[in-house]
């Protein structure tokens, strides 16, 4: 039974309607300054907090709430016999719900040119002792910190007279949380302005529990971060399908953010396997960059993670009929498609992430390692400078598809290689990549290359242009780009390319045998971009 209730919000957010449904069940209101305001004002009866305690508030308002007649109201055990004697003996009443929300500290300490006696003052004492005297006793105390709760308190008591024990202690808990995470923004800021720490914190929502890890003995959780606004797999809406596996969230994160790296001048998509893109190509049509992304490894495309920077259509969603791919990310879905691939299949996971066009709302990466965490800002932008090193000038019209095979190269593991073809106006594709190896020759020699040859024998028996293999061969790859992720060490690399008839390339530069690796590119009349900006990533 609620008889009681103490109000004091910061946040005035539905409040006055909350009061006014507690007075309509006949609740007795309690509150602070501010609170009781606002509530006088819409015309609802409050009793002053000071009335209670025999106190003003006082202090600039540090000593409000902070008295035994608010916390023995709080905290006393209703089945306690001597609780309820001392509670009596003096002249405690009970408060059987507490609604309040804290100072805005966070927001105060996030404001530019914020000074330490503000934010000091921004640190809520009485607010967090309520929520915690209440959350304690939440076997007969409602606590609530959040104003969305207000409407669901409301239909409880209205409905059955009390607030189920079910709600009382899941806003128990969430008080609790909300107390721990206003301290740690407490704690956070005051390292940092008075002890000079960065504290790590990260804020997660409760994991939702996966059906195994990276390998099926492996239990594994999938944490949302919280507060995340931008394109992230925590905001995609699922549509259809199974729930998603540790792998398809490892997959299809590399998935978007290889996509926001190509950008959405044209339709983009990109096709990835094991956490690298085995397939990326932009098109004048969605459907067409879908095709060449395909042909970009049709093997490894199989079980593959789709996502796509523009709404998936009909056309797209046919072409993928008797293809085996595990998720589609995109934008939305035209409703045609959207039919049709739920028709596909059943388990096929459609995720429709409607903020796909803003930026990433995460300045940072973390990586846990044994014993510790290693947090670094994300690698942003694809180079630093374009400076043309070598006799050979690079043209100018290369620029878009550079940029292309540079955001392929960036989204693939190290040391990674990439070579792209512009197969139409504007449009790209990426040929084939060379990932994950530990040394740079391997991934030109024994994959890029290798794989570009397997590639295009394909779509040559498909397409048979009027020329040898031999002439396609040579008429793809002498104008292809070949990306590398970091400087060529030595300049065996670059004698590679050159055996497959590679001419343009793109390199960080910044090797100590950088001359001896620019002279070989002269003389095989090679021509080369020095970006400055290395793309590891493992
Ligand atoms: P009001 O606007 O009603 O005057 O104040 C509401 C705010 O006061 C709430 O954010 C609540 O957490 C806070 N508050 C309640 N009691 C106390 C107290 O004793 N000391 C301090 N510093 N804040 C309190």
């Amino acid at each position: 039974m609620v008889k009681r209730a103490l109000l004091s919000v910061s946040d005035k957010t539905g409040i006055v309607e909350f009061a006014r449904g507690l007075e309509q069940l006949n609740i007795e209101i309690i509150s602070t300054g501010g609170t009781a305001r606002m509530l006088r004002d819409a015309g609802i009866e409050t009793i002053d907090v000071s009335e209670v305690t025999g106190f003003p508030e006082m202090m600039g308002g540090r000593v409000k709430t902070l008295h035994p007649r608010i916390h023995g109201g709080l905290l006393c055990l209703r089945e306690d016999a001597s609780h309820m004697g001392e509670a009596e003996k003096e002249s405690i009443e009970l408060i059987d719900m507490v609604a309040v929300n804290l100072y805005p500290f966070e927001i105060t300490v996030s404001k530019d040119g914020v000074n330490l006696e503000e934010a000091i003052e921004n640190i809520d004492i009485g607010g967090p002792t309520l929520l915690r005297s209440a959350a304690k006793n939440y076997a007969a105390v409602t606590v609530v910190c959040d104003p969305e709760d207000y409407g669901h308190i409301l239909k409880e008591l209205r409905s059955t007279g009390v607030v189920s024990d079910q709600t009382k202690e899941k806003l128990a808990v969430k008080a609790f949380r909300h107390t721990a995470n206003y301290d740690s923004t407490i704690d956070t800021y005051l390292s940092k302005t008075l002890l000079g720490e960065d504290v790590l914190r990260m804020n997660f929502t409760d994991g939702v529990k996966l059906r195994y890890g990276e390998n099926w003995h492996q239990e594994a959780t999938y944490y949302k971060e919280k507060g995340i606004e931008g394109p992230s797999l925590s905001n995609a809406k699922q549509l259809h399908g199974k729930e998603l596996s540790y792998n398809n969230y490892v997959d299809a994160d590399n998935a978007l953010q290889t996509i926001k790296e190509v950008g959405n001048k044209n339709p983009a998509v990109a096709i990835v396997k094991h956490n690298n893109p085995c397939g990326l190509a932009t098109g004048n049509t969605l459907c067409e960059a879908l095709q060449h992304a395909w042909d970009g490894d049709p093997i490894s495309a199989f079980g593959s993670i789709i996502c796509t920077n523009t709404v998936f259509d009909m056309e797209s969603a046919q072409y993928l009929k008797g293809k085996f791919v595990e998720i589609i990310l995109a934008p939305g879905f035209e409703h045609d498609a959207l039919e049709y691939l739920k028709e596909k299949s059943a388990n096929l996971r459609l995720l429709e992430l409607p903020q796909f066009n803003e930026n990433f709302d995460t300045e940072y990466t973390y990586k846990y390692v044994v014993g510790g965490m290693l947090k670094q800002q994300r690698n942003v932008g694809l180079y630093e400078k374009w400076e043309c090193v070598t006799d050979a000038p690079y043209p100018e019209e290369k620029r878009g598809l550079s940029e292309f095979c540079i955001a392929a190269c960036k989204s693939t593991k190290s040391n990674s290689v990439t070579l792209a073809y512009e197969y139409k106006d504007g449009c790209y594709v990426m040929l084939s990549m060379g990932a994950g190896q530990p040394n740079r020759v391997d991934s030109i020699r024994k994959l890029a290359t290798t794989k570009a040859r397997e590639n295009l024998e394909l779509i040559y028996e498909r397409e048979k242009p009027d020329m040898s293999f031999d002439e396609y061969w040579e008429s793809v790859l002498s104008e292809c780009v070949m990306a590398s992720d970091a400087f060529f060490p030595f300049d065996d690399s670059i004698v590679h390319a050159d055996e497959s008839n590679i001419k343009y390339i793109i390199s960080p530069g910044g090797s100590i045998r950088d001359e001896e690796v620019i002279a070989t590119a002269n003389r095989l009349d090679i021509s080369m971009v020095f970006t400055g900006m290395r793309h590891f990533l493992h």
